[in-house]
């Protein structure tokens, strides 16, 4: 509904415009309201018709400002697939039912030994290791695929001897590393192990394995 002093008319794309006179207004000019919608504002003595196609000239303008306004509401808004309580709790169960014993395993393997695990929900690390021994592992591993889970877990363990990311521990990691993932790729389909060993001889990192593997990370947010 129209009131006094204001016009309204539909746009195909944009919906309702409103055409408002003001007394205070010196000249034409249009506001785009996240909510409120379209308006056209305009001196008394201009006529309707003259600010309606002021607006068709600035008509890409609005389209583009609205398209912004609804980008910034998405960005800001939490996104669909942010996890519920529910699902971060079947996460933690997972994960405390394999990480332990993966840990544990990869240890004997190659022979390290810690004090104790710990299962943890942050969103700054997907592990740590502690000068004492004792490892953390965030819960958010279980969503990786096995070789980035393995990598993790393995990186974890390097810390026990060099509680650093200085040169040593990069040297023993990434010896680690290509044992292992040629151990894991060994039983994956060949697409996959070529399309790892490419990465991986394309990296031009010192340590290509590791570094192959920390971008497949960085695919991943913590939740
Ligand atoms: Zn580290």
């Amino acid at each position: 509904m129209a009131t006094r002093g204001t016009r309204i008319f539909i746009d195909p794309e944009i919906g309702e415009v409103v055409l408002k006179k003001s007394i205070r207004a010196r000249h034409i000019s249009i506001r785009v309201h996240p909510t409120r919608g379209v308006s056209v504002t305009l001196p008394y003595i201009i006529p309707y018709a003259a600010a309606k196609l002021f607006f068709q000239t600035k008509r890409g303008w609005v389209l583009k400002t609205i398209e912004k306004q609804k980008k910034r509401r998405e960005d800001a808004e939490p996104q669909d697939n942010a996890p519920t309580a529910a699902e971060i709790e079947a996460l933690r169960l997972r994960a405390k039912a394999k990480l332990p014993p993966r840990l544990a395993e990869l240890a004997v393997k190659y022979g390290f030994s810690y004090q104790r695990v710990t299962i943890k929900h942050n969103s700054s690390n997907w592990g740590s290791c502690s000068t004492k021994g004792n490892i953390n592992l965030n819960l958010n591993i279980v969503r990786l695929p096995q070789i980035l889970q393995d990598y993790i877990l393995l990186h974890e363990l390097c810390h026990l001897h060099h509680p650093n990311h200085g040169e040593d521990f990069h040297i023993l990691l990434e010896r680690l590393l290509r044992d292992h993932t040629a151990e894991l790729l060994r039983n994956a389909p060949a697409s996959k192990t070529i399309a790892f060993a490419s990465e991986a001889s394309r990296s031009k990192g010192r340590f290509p394995i590791t570094h192959t593997l920390s971008k497949g990370i960085k695919g991943y947010k913590l939740w």
